[in-house]
């Protein structure tokens, strides 16, 4: 016997015929003398629907009420996944994160677990019981509604199989696993069998949005392998697991893209020590994430030109913050460009191999493309384009590094 935790997202509940679908599975995998927890997201559109609908009451929804409204969501695909698999003749018992107790601090809209009470689901797993739990929500130390952030009932499904210490953690889906690229986007995109968790984690916060990035921070922490699936077939899908020796030997194992982050530029700002902190630290302040940082020297003696990107969310925000501060440092050109993308190339093999940034360039360079921000670790090389040229960029990439074609591993 085995305790296995399945996430459903939102396009696998969909409707009503896809939440009878995955009861069965369930009941299927509970069949095989396994104890279940299965994690559920909202059906899909909800949580965007939600959103938009606060946005129609007020531009500014006060964040601990967007919290208790977007997780609704969850809690109506949780009630109808139970009674679905109770219809079925299984025993289900639905939970909200509240009642499970899923804690979690207090950032709304973002908030990170930190801490999984198991004696309710154990004891509903022991009785026989399927324990269906809400993903994407929890409660903080004040009993507050709080959200995981876009795409957080994978981090609720990691969570709480590294919490039961459960035997897998399969994230069910709509594609059968993890691919080269956006198989979406790209149909040379190739399924992987295995993904190291550092590759996984780059991807994620690079835009591929099949994991969300704490899911798998989570995963690595714990050393929870988490298996990529579809609900729509018995593929095998991509394991997401530690580091081997096979992959190191692979350069490049996928291409991301984001289209989710804006450009701010400060003009000739005085390049003297502790300017950049002063610019930045009223960003940070608001909790605002800086991603890519440029600095240059001006065509003006003595000052520097700093570009940086932010997420499209904060972007107003950020702007105010920054052509204030800009002030301050006696400085007033600010510029700013939402139509920009990131396109990045993610491998740990790249550690031992010198040439890939410039055959990355070539091949944009190739298609007309131009760079305007670049960004390097270890692990993975990221180019800021026009947004118009992504789609065109991803291909290109994909087919400069032949991504298509199986590794020597995947061949044996
Ligand atoms: P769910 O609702 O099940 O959580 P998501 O929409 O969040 O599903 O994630 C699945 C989607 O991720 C796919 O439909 C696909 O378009 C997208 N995606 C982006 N990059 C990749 C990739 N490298 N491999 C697989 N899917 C990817
Ligand atoms: N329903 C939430 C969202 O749409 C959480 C999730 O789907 O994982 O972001
Ligand atoms: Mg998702």
């Amino acid at each position: 016997m085995a305790l296995i935790v399945q996430k459903y997202g939102g396009t696998s509940v969909g409707d009503v015929d896809r939440i009878k679908n995955v009861a069965r599975r369930v009941i299927h995998t509970k069949n095989q003398d396994h104890e279940v927890v299965v994690v559920v997201s909202a059906m899909a559109g909800e949580t965007d629907k939600l959103i938009r609908l606060a946005h129609q009451v007020t531009p500014s929804p006060d964040e601990r009420e967007m919290d208790v409204l977007v997780s609704t969501g969850e809690q109506v695909s949780v009630a109808l996944l139970a009674m679905a698999l109770k219809d079925m003749g299984a025993e289900a018992k639905s939970y909200l994160g509240f009642q499970i107790k899923i804690g979690t601090d207090s950032a709304f809209g973002k908030a990170r677990i930190t801490g999984i009470e198991s004696e309710k689901m154990l004891h509903d797993l022991r009785s026989g019981r399927i324990v269906v739990v809400a993903g994407f929500q929890g409660i903080d130390e004040l009993d507050n509604i709080t959200t995981l952030g876009r795409g957080g009932s994978d981090t609720t499904a990691v969570a709480i199989a590294a919490a039961l210490k459960a035997d897998s953690c399969e994230i069910y889906t709509d594609v059968d696993g993890v691919y080269t690229t956006d198989p979406n986007l790209c149909s040379k995109a190739r399924k992987l069998s295995k993904i190291s968790y550092d590759e996984m984690l780059e991807m994620a916060s690079l835009g591929s949005k099949v994991l969300q990035i704490r899911s798998v921070e989570f995963a690595k922490k714990y050393d929870v392998p988490i298996h990529v699936r579809s609900s729509f077939n018995d593929n095998l899908g991509t394991i997401v697991c530690k580091e081997d020796e096979e992959m190191e030997k692979v350069v490049v194992s996928g291409v991301t893209y984001n289209k989710n982050e804006a450009k701010i530029e400060v003009m000739r700002l005085p390049d003297t020590p502790g300017v950049a902190a002063k610019l930045f630290k009223p960003v940070a302040d608001a909790n605002i994430v800086v991603d890519m940082i440029i600095q240059t020297s001006s065509t003006e003696k003595g000052c520097a030109d700093v570009a940086f990107t932010v997420p499209k969310s904060d972007f107003n925000k950020a702007l105010q913050i920054v052509r204030e501060t800009s002030k301050e440092l006696g400085t007033k050109e600010v510029k700013s460009n939402e139509d920009i993308a990131k396109v990045s190339i993610v491998g740990v093999g790249m550690r031992s191999h010198s040439n890939v940034a410039t055959q990355m360039f070539s091949a944009l360079a190739k298609e007309g493309i131009n760079i305007q921000m670049i960004s390097t670790s270890e692990i993975k090389i990221s180019c800021i384009i026009d947004s118009k040229y992504t789609e065109l960029a991803v291909r290109a990439l994909h087919d400069a590094f032949e991504l298509d074609k199986p590794t020597v591993a995947e061949e044996k």
